[in-house]
């Protein structure tokens, strides 16, 4: 499983801290990648965000593990509403779910615009990069070289690390 984690308003030491904490005794070898600064995609005109993925495995269902990121971005300060693609003080996706496919209202994994986004696929290269994303017969590896090759994204190491 993995889960990408994102925020650019706020605290962001403390609300990478607090996905961390809640995050962490859920999984069994839990393992999170260095944090990239990165510019924002889409939206309004808005500071930099700090990116980063956990991987894991858990016994926690697809929807159940959802409910737990819900949480833990209300916990962070999240406010519903804003703008698409605006600000925020932490986002958690889940990326990943094993081989699983999920396509419902209100999840759908692999997440949908995880293969082509930098700022996901530099940081989940780090953690998992031989990981075939299911349905696609592709590893996050060769998705990342192939973002590369078009993106302009920005996205560089952070010096945090939390
Ligand atoms: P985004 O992450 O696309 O910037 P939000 O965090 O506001 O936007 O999420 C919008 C909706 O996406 C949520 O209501 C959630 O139910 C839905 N969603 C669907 N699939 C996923 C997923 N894999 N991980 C997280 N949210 C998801
Ligand atoms: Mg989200």
């Amino acid at each position: 499983m993995a889960i990408g984690m994102g925020g650019n308003e706020g605290n962001l030491r403390r609300a990478f801290r607090l996905a961390r904490q809640r995050l962490f005794p859920l999984l069994r070898n839990p393992k999170m990648s260095p944090i990239y600064r990165t510019s924002p995609v889409g939206g309004p005109p808005q500071p930099d965000f700090l990116n980063a993925v956990v991987v894991g495995t858990t016994s926690l269902t697809a929807h159940a593990l959802l409910t737990l990121l819900r949480k833990s971005e209300i916990a962070a300060g999240r406010k519903p509403g804003g703008p698409k693609n605006g600000p925020r003080p932490l986002d958690l996706d889940l990326l990943l779910y094993g081989s699983r496919r999920v396509a419902t209202p209100r999840l759908q994994v692999p997440h949908p615009r995880m293969t082509s986004r930098l700022f996901v696929l530099v940081p989940l290269a780090d953690v998992a990069p031989r990981r075939v994303v299911p349905g696609t017969g592709k590893t996050v590896s060769r998705f990342l070289e192939e973002a590369r090759r078009r993106s302009t994204e920005n996205v560089r190491r952070a010096r945090a690390s939390f």
